[in-house]
């Protein structure tokens, strides 16, 4: 007979992890089936974003911005600084060691809720039955589960024109490696990943260009937001070029990268390339044929609005489900499935996930665009407002980027709130907040906003939706 679970989770990442700690909490039995392992060859908790994406990611972005603002940033406020140096290994050690202490931290967290670990492929077989085949080789046993829950995450989408060789030519988790800065690095893709990772090699050094398929810049963000990101990365000196399409590249000592844009053929010779052209669900063993579990034509699993698959008791949250790529969506569909396999009730508020894009400024937004908005046919008013025209972004020499707030132009509710600037990541909470309460433009105008804080920027943008910021000439 085999050893039975109330639940099992296949996948340890934010969404699978999250989602095993509230089962535990509600009195559940819960097991995790993980299959990833860290460089070191040990077992890791956290999946993609706590091992190879968000976290080390952020620790390096940190780490390059500190540099930089000691060699370019301080001079303004009177401070000079002489040979700076750079210690890559050192910079790539600080982020392995956050990187543990993170996920070991999960580990500990799974001990105090008595969560059974399995460092496994897991796959669905039918009637409720997880096949678990460890990674050190031994044989694999198959597990019961009243409620399975599926959560393995997603992965780089490879280019046939960019074959990765994992030296010169990587993915997103090898651009968290680079031993050295890159003279000249190209990065394919200019969505979230190629945006960060750009910056934090180009902060260090690295000459970057980036080579766009579209024509657009980021088009899910509001392009107004978006064409002011783009200046201030311009500036910086990330080379964008849009409309070019990689044909082909030849690898030696350094990379040869073909393409062609609109004025024809184009090459461009870098030290390396970053692929990050998207991610794809990683549904690809996750199931047997026989389970008979549901993908889609993209190969992610069909869920309904509360993540249950077309299969009794199981459910699928995450990357591998329709909805935004991002960690804390993940997470609070995990927190949805545990509450409604106890009996409760759970939801997830598609429409106020918020984003964000760690460049510098950063960008961060929750709800509808202008451009969605004009598309559906919804009357919205806006109101704007520049952080240069607020105290604290001016004295902390900060002064780039805005506040829009985009409201129904009859009901006034908030719809949309885009922010580019100095802790964009941060200020969009508040918008969250307004917008899970239903918040019109005239309520945050009347909340009281600290001075000087740089919130008064997104509290003079909902002023200015009714044209009486006070700060600006409405
Ligand atoms: P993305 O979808 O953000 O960007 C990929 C970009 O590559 C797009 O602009 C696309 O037009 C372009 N592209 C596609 N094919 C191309 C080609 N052949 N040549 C040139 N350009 C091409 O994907 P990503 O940056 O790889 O990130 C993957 C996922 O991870 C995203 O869904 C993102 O939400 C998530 N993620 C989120 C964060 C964050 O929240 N801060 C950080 C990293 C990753």
């Amino acid at each position: 007979m085999a050893k039975a679970f109330d639940v099992i989770v296949i996948g340890g990442g934010p969404a699978g992890y999250v989602a095993a700690i509230r089962c535990a909490q509600l009195g559940l039995n819960a097991a995790v089936v993980d299959n990833f392992v860290y460089k070191d060859g040990k077992p890791a908790l956290g999946g993609t974003c706590l091992n190879v994406g968000c976290i080390p990611s952020k620790a390096l972005l940190d780490s390059s911005e500190q540099y930089h603002k000691v060699r370019n940033g301080v001079s303004a406020h009177g401070i000079s600084a002489t040979n700076v140096k750079l210690d890559v290994k050192k910079m790539i050690a600080r982020k392995d060691k956050v990187v543990k202490d993170l996920t070991g931290g999960i580990e500990q967290l799974f001990k105090a809720n008595k969560i059974t670990w399995f460092n496994a492929n897991g796959r669905l077989l039918d009637g409720r039955q997880v096949e678990v085949t460890p990674l050190n080789g031994k044989k694999s046993e198959t597990y019961q589960a009243e409620h399975i829950i599926l959560a393995p995450g997603s992965l780089p989408i490879e280019l046939d024109a960019a074959p990765l060789d994992g030296e010169r030519i990587v993915d997103s988790t090898g651009a968290l490696e680079f031993t050295d800065v890159p003279k000249r690095l190209g990065v394919i893709g200019a969505g979230v990943i190629g945006l960060e990772m750009g910056s934090v090699w180009s902060r260090l050094g690295s000459r970057v260009v980036m080579l766009e398929a579209q024509d657009e810049f980021l088009p899910p963000v509001d392009q107004r937001v978006a064409r002011a990101a783009l200046k201030e990365f311009e500036k910086q000196g990330l080379d964008i070029r849009f409309g070019a399409r990689v044909t082909g590249m030849k690898s030696g000592k350094n990379v040869a990268v073909h393409y062609e844009d609109k004025d024809g053929k184009q090459s461009l010779q870098v030290d390396k390339l970053i692929v990050c052209v998207g991610r794809r669900p990683a549904t690809g063993n996750l199931a047997a044929e026989d389970a008979g579990l549901l993908l889609d034509e993209r190969g992610f699993v069909n869920v309904d609005e509360q993540c249950r698959t077309n299969l009794p008791g199981v459910y699928a949250v995450g990357d591998v489900v329709r909805g935004p790529m991002l960690a804390h969506k993940g997470s609070e569909e995990g927190v949805m499935v545990a509450e409604l396999i106890a009996g409760k009730g759970g939801h997830v508020n598609y429409e106020t996930i918020p984003w964000v894009i760690y460049t510098h400024p950063e960008i961060a937004w929750v709800g509808r665009t202008e451009q969605s908005l004009k598309a559906a046919g919804i009357p919205f008013k806006t109101g704007a407002f520049n952080f240069a025209a607020t105290g604290r972004a001016r004295a902390m020499e900060e002064p780039a980027g805005m506040v829009r707030i985009i409201a129904h132009a009859e009901t006034d509710r908030i719809l949309g709130v885009h922010i580019v600037g100095p802790q964009a990541s941060e200020l969009i909470a508040e918008a969250v907040v307004a917008m899970e309460f239903h918040g019109s433009s005239e309520d945050l105008a009347r909340i009281i906003h600290a001075h000087p804080t740089l919130s008064e920027a997104v509290h003079e943008a909902a002023l200015a939706v009714s044209k009486r910021a006070i700060h600006k000439a409405n």
